[in-house]
């Protein structure tokens, strides 16, 4: 078996189901990795995983797991998830798709994602860059030194601290290091323990006008390919924000219905976790 193209993908432009030709299918332990020509299922990223995979049925059997592979073009070797050995989107190499099944299948088959999981996801993952930009907001008043913007104009702590950021049904959980190299970029966090409440609060009342602002959100393509570069893009009041982004995502931010954010600061204060959650109707 040679595969010969990248998997295509229709997941960015939020599509939940569809039809196509199995092209491969590799063994993944007792179970099997079915690979087709074009997918809606969204796979696990094996770079920056924090958007979990979809779920629902392919040909009628269950997906158990979506993942990320890689085979090099002229090579029969499909590479899975973390024994993938060159970075995501690296020329002559063919991206997949690889969806576990508990069964082989082969020809023409149906593709059916969890719809209401899918949306769960996709309103923790618009939520989780709007309160990335809320947060920065936030804390732009304890930046003593120049660091590049977001797309809004703060200092852009989110992307300078962040180490892990995971999206769940309805929220977000991202972590941020609060290290010495963020004091040397100029942050400070004199005081942070105590105004922390009050840092949550500004964030969550950001969140809640952007999401009262009924702010349009759409994912920009280059290509249909599963490592085309995606762009994020949200309209919110204060301008229009683009964010570099592989998962999936509402269409309008009023369809997040009610938000909270929560922060927490570790006992040693060296790591800030940011919990966003919203209730989609
Ligand atoms: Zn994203």
């Amino acid at each position: 078996m040679k595969i010969e193209a990248s998997t295509l993908v229709t997941y960015p432009a939020g599509d939940v189901g569809g039809r196509s030709a199995v092209v491969g299918v590799v063994p993944v332990g007792d179970r099997h990795g079915v690979i087709v020509a074009e997918t809606p299922f969204h796979p696990l990223d094996h770079t920056w995983p924090d958007q979990p995979a979809d779920t629902g049925t392919i040909g009628g059997a269950p997906v158990l797991d979506c993942v990320t592979a890689a085979v090099r073009d002229g090579e029969e070797a499909v590479h899975l998830g973390q024994d993938i050995p060159v970075r995501r989107g690296a020329e002559g190499w063919h991206w997949l798709v690889v969806h576990i099944t508990g069964t082989p299948l082969e020809g023409e088959v149906d593709l059916v994602v969890d719809a209401r999981h899918r949306r769960d996801l996709s309103a923790g993952h618009t939520a989780c860059h709007l309160a990335a930009l809320a947060l920065n907001a936030a804390l732009a008043g304890r930046w003593r030194k120049e660091i590049p913007a977001d797309g809004l104009g703060s200092p852009d702590f989110d992307q300078t601290a962040i180490t892990s950021s995971k999206i769940t049904p309805c929220g977000s959980r991202d972590v941020y290091r609060l290290g010495k190299s963020l004091r040397r970029k100029g942050f400070t966090a004199d005081g942070l323990a105590e105004e922390l409440p009050e840092i949550a609060r500004r964030a969550e009342d950001r969140l809640k006008e952007w999401i009262a602002a009924d702010a349009p959100v759409r994912i920009d393509s280059p290509g249909p390919g599963l490592t085309a570069r995606r762009t994020w893009h949200c309209d919110l009041p204060e301008g229009s924000v683009g964010i570099p982004c592989g998962g999936t995502h509402l269409s309008r931010t009023s369809e997040l219905g009610t938000a909270t954010v929560t922060l927490e600061l570790s006992a040693d204060g060296s790591e800030l976790t940011m919990l966003t959650a919203v209730s989609p109707a």
